[in-house]
């Protein structure tokens, strides 16, 4: 008989810290939903405790999600753990997950506790916890660095208070598989108590080994629950990537020989749906996900390739929800044909005044643009203005000039809290006019960090995604924006990037 495989994804609280991935409520609970569909077991919502934003984040979904357990992350203080107990209320299935350093090096400088001091605290912590939620995470921060006599008593004093899963955090991406694996191995024969709960694995990327050494956590050291990402989205070199992770266990069931709940083919929506909203672009070779993972996804439609491809694939593209580009829908294609695609797609909008604004939107681009690619309708409904009459700024119209030999001038039109303002600016192209003009009349003084444009679906007709990234006192925000047009694209993304760095949020840092 197969073991479980639990699939805990962190891609909305670990992923989000990376610096400039941070991302609205609104856009939380797109992914979580997608994550729902992916059948994902347990989904990391956030840290409750951090702000008001990722309150708000962890709650929403909490309230939204029905088929995944929600957590949240916690500080092992009583403060953290009852501001996430609140917030996952309405949680059909509710964990807390609650972390403290055992490391010598982050107990010393970091916390300035004795180890006795963190023990102690560790302890009072989950059994805090488990008088709220009763589905108890807890992770030894820098695990894999911590002196395992110590880290033996932490863990068997924990589970003795009822935590039900022990992760073993690699914070900071130092394993090696085999030792990896061998570590819990050794954590779990020492802890007379260790069949109490799941054991964990937490790895990140910084060898480039996260994907190996969680493996090696699994088959060698017995964990039966693994976090990623999607994409292995995450702070540095970032997490063990899910997409990486499930299909090494469904293609090499021969050896794992572990069930998993993961429904693959919503994969490569889920990819896209992270990338697009954080602006972290996946590379074309990257496994899985990229572009060129397979040959099929790489644009070549030769007979001879389709014909090759087992003998070069080792998993069916289809599997993992690639589809041939495919006119989907046309200028002609009604609003029912409009809505049923989306849901097809896996998109929910919240209200009819969505759809209708999504619809009306998809009307436009149709008349621009003769054939629309499913691509074309995720960025369409993952556009900020979609929801614009909440939005502090809005797009409206763009002019721009721009003749070799020339400097370029646009001069656009948005609406600042519903009321229409103009800008003009030179620049040195059309798009860096066109978001001088923006700020001509904004003034955020924001820095800009990251601009990028990516063709939507592969030809010059397609739709650019543009995304922006922009900081201003201390706080990363990305903005997106699509359209035919680049330099519209551009203006839309920096609006909604200016739309973000409004509300303002501090929020605590965690790693983990
Ligand atoms: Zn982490």
């Amino acid at each position: 008989m197969a073991d479980k495989l639990i699939i805990f994804d962190t891609t909305l609280r670990d992923g989000e810290q990376s610096p400039g991935a941070s991302m609205t409520r609104d856009e939380k609970l797109r992914i979580a939903r997608q994550l729902e569909r992916l059948k994902v077991d347990v989904i990391e919502a956030g840290f409750a405790a951090s702000s008001n934003g990722d309150f708000e984040a962890v709650q929403s979904i909490a309230n939204a999600i029905k088929d995944s357990t929600i957590c949240s992350l916690s500080r092992a203080n009583d403060r953290d753990i009852s501001r996430a107990a609140e917030a996952l209320k309405g949680a059909n299935s509710a964990r807390i997950h609650t972390f403290i350093a055992t490391s010598a090096l982050h107990m010393e400088k970091k916390l300035r506790m004795t180890p006795e001091q963190v023990l102690e605290q560790a302890r009072q912590s989950v059994r805090f916890a488990r008088n709220l939620v009763a589905d108890i995470e807890f992770s030894p921060e820098d695990g894999y660095r911590s002196d395992p006599d110590f880290l033996c008593r932490v863990l068997e004093a924990v589970i003795a208070e009822g935590a039900t899963t022990i992760n073993v955090p690699d914070t900071v991406g130092y394993a090696i598989p085999e030792l990896y694996g061998n570590f819990i191995k050794t954590l779990r024969e020492r802890i007379p108590n260790s069949d109490k709960a799941i054991w964990s694995v937490h790895c990140h990327n910084d060898l480039g080994m996260a994907v190996a050494n969680s493996l090696a956590g699994v088959q060698i050291g017995g964990a039966r629950q693994i976090e990623c990402t999607i994409n292995g989205l995450g702070e540095r070199a970032g997490n063990c990537s899910l997409e990486e992770v499930v299909m090494a266990i469904k293609t090499r069931r021969d050896y794992f020989n572990l069930d998993l709940n993961i429904d693959a083919k919503h994969i490569v929506a889920a990819s896209r749906m992270v990338s697009q909203t954080t602006g972290f672009v996946v590379q074309p070779n990257k496994a899985v996900v990229g572009a060129n993972a397979f040959a099929h996804a790489s644009g070549i439609h030769q007979d001879g390739v389709l014909k090759a491809r087992d003998t070069y694939e080792i998993m069916r593209a289809e599997d993992v929800g690639w589809t041939a580009n495919k006119i989907v829908l046309g200028k002609l294609s009604g609003r029912n044909a409009f809505k049923q695609r989306l849901q097809e797609l896996g998109v929910s909008l919240d209200s009819e005044t969505e759809i209708n604004a999504a619809f009306t939107r998809f009307k436009e681009l149709a008349d621009r643009k003769a054939e629309i690619f499913d691509e074309d309708i995720l960025a369409l409904v993952s556009d900020e203005s979609v929801t614009a009459e909440k939005e502090q700024y809005g797009f409206v119209s763009l002019y721009q000039q721009s003749e070799t030999g020339e400097q370029p001038r646009a001069r656009i039109v948005f609406t600042v809290d519903g009321h229409e303002v103009r800008g003009e600016s030179v620049g040195n192209g059309p798009v860096d006019a066109s978001l001088k003009a923006i700020e001509a009349h904004v003034k955020s003084g924001a820095e800009m960090v990251l601009y990028s444009v990516n063709a939507i679906s592969g030809s010059t007709e397609s739709q650019g995604e543009v995304t922006v990234r922009l900081q201003n006192s201390g706080r990363v925000v990305n903005g997106t924006g699509a359209d035919p047009d680049i330099v519209v694209a551009s203006a839309k993304a920096y609006l909604s990037a200016l739309n973000k760095l409004q509300s303002k949020a501090d929020r605590v840092a965690a790693q983990g």
